[in-house]
């Protein structure tokens, strides 16, 4: 019997006004259907907006620490069915269970450090130019945030939006990329176990040009956070810029490791794996680029080369799997290209560059660990997005040569430095133009209390993780009191 999953809307679980569904099934075996989905219209948003404006105006008169307190009980329940959460992602987007359970890890992180913020939110008090007037700054929710996830982290990245959002009183509405819609379905479920008010959180799937579309759209969502591509990030920010909304867009990366001559090359070679093919590459932070000194380049190359043939490719829920599936054929198909545009521009494929077929394999959509090497800079192997199992080897001479390799491409979200040169380090973080940088630590493995995001086209200059994602969340209100008893004009003749 085939689950049929509805959205969450008005405080109920319903089906689509379209009563049209789609098919989510698991990426290392498409015999395995996981359930329907909505495939939502946009009238599905109108009634998710309608409610959450009723919502907003519950949730913002309730006071900071209570909606803490309800983030907490969400962060406990969430740690309660870790295991459960880690085999559904799994099941629908393919990365092995160690690295869904860390997903869920970084869920009940961002709830707990949400569930202090409550008892933060600060504003400033300051003094005034004039006797007797109090001058402060406090915090204030804005109302309806519609907030747009991408597949690769199901359940860390509408978390990563929506606590905060709701910390901050705001009503949101979620909707997740059609690759994940049973992980986002599960999280509701625990915001309304944990005593949220049920129309503060709407829940709706469906396509992004449909249902993704009209949210941006909507004239009465205030505040939109899109993480995706870069491309899709555009048409969104057009949208909001001519409507005038606020907007965090976390979009895509081309990262890359630097590994240095004097670098602990054992340290650099677990970093590389981990960081380029953790996550089958489908991460934003994934290690796309290592850029090699010359003197530890065909050494160096040797290992990595042998390392990375030795990865087990396979269903994420068997234990033993190094590496699961990418997330759709269409994913598998980019992937592809991209090895034939590689061969093309004169790069060199020393590991890979096929579909991993054969057995079990052949019910997903697997592509073998690919290397190239003699990538220069500048090639489409160096500058595009991927969003698969590829790594492209770059030979540098120097440190600068390094760094200038490593700002050479239009993203700018993380990078890493393999050095053990102290000074090289710090110059590494001062010269790299990323939102992040690693010294000595891979791409990948941001820390839900920092500040996450990345610069040039990555990004629109906001942060999400950390204390700086409150801020876009909530609106800056300034209170003078005046206790002087007289009128007082500021910046007029006062001294
Ligand atoms: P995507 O852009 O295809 O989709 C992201 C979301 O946008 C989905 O929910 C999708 O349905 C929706 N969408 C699609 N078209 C839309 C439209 N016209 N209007 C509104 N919404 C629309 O991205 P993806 O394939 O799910 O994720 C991979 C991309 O996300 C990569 O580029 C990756 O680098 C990026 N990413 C970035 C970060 C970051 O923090 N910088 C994190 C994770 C992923």
């Amino acid at each position: 019997m085939t689950t049929t999953y509805k959205n969450f809307i008005a405080g109920q679980w319903v089906a689509p006004s379209t009563d049209a569904w789609f098919e989510n099934r698991n990426p290392a075996d498409q015999d395995d259907l996981i359930g329907l989905f909505p495939a939502s219209g946009a009238a599905d948003i109108d009634a998710a907006v309608a409610s959450a404006r009723r919502g907003f105006e519950i949730w913002k008169r309730t006071p900071a620490p209570a909606r803490g307190d309800v983030l907490r009980r969400v962060g406990d329940l969430l740690a309660s069915r870790k295991e459960e959460l880690a085999d559904i992602m799994t099941r629908e987007m393919g990365k092995p269970l160690a690295e869904t359970r860390g997903d869920v890890q970084e869920g009940i992180d961002t709830a707990y450090y949400a569930a202090t913020e409550g008892r933060r939110l600060f504003g400033h008090t300051v003094p005034s130019e004039l006797a007797n007037k109090w001058a402060m700054s406090m915090r204030r929710p804005i109302g309806v945030c519609g907030l747009i996830t991408p597949f690769n982290f199901p359940l860390a990245i509408p978390t990563w939006k929506a606590f905060p959002a709701l910390l901050c009183g705001n009503a949101v509405i979620l909707k997740p990329a059609e690759d994940v819609p049973h992980t986002s379905t599960v999280l509701v479920e625990i915001l309304l176990e944990a005593g949220l008010p049920p129309e503060v959180i709407q829940l709706v799937h469906g396509m992004g040009e449909v249902v993704g579309k009209a949210l941006v759209e909507h004239p009465h969502v205030p505040v939109i956070s899109f993480t995706g591509s870069t491309e899709t990030g555009r048409f969104v920010g057009e949208t909001c810029g001519r409507m005038h909304k606020r907007l965090s867009l976390e979009m895509g990366g081309k990262n890359a490791q630097i590994v240095l001559d004097d670098a602990d090359l054992d340290l650099a070679l677990d970093g590389v794996l981990w960081g380029a093919f953790g996550t089958t590459g489908q991460r934003c932070t994934a290690t796309s680029r290592l850029v090699l000194q010359a003197g530890i380049h065909d050494a160096f190359v040797a290992r990595l080369t042998e390392r990375a043939k030795g990865l087990r490719l396979g269903d994420g829920r068997k234990a033993g799997t190094d590496v699961g599936p990418l997330v759709s054929e269409a994913a598998r198909a980019k992937v592809e290209r991209y090895i034939e545009i590689g061969t093309q521009q004169g790069a060199s494929l020393v590991c890979g560059g096929a579909r991993a077929v054969g057995g079990a394999l052949d019910r997903g959509f697997f592509f073998q660990p690919t290397i190239f090497t003699n990538v220069t800079a500048g090639s489409r192997l160096d500058q595009e997005e991927i969003f698969g199992p590829v790594l492209s080897v770059i030979k540098v001479r120097s440190a600068e040569e390094a760094f200038a390799v490593n700002n050479g491409v239009r993203y700018g979200l993380s990078s890493s430095v393999y050095t053990s040169n102290v000074n090289v380090a710090f110059r590494a973080l001062q010269e790299l133009d990323n939102g992040i940088t690693y010294v000595n630590a891979p791409t990948i493995g941001a820390e839900a209390h920092l500040p996450f995001g990345g610069v040039k086209e990555t990004g629109n200059g906001h942060r999400e993780g950390g204390w700086e994602v409150y801020e876009f969340y909530s609106e800056t209100k300034v209170g003078y009191v005046d206790y002087s008893g007289a009128l007082q004009r500021a910046q007029i003749d006062n001294y």
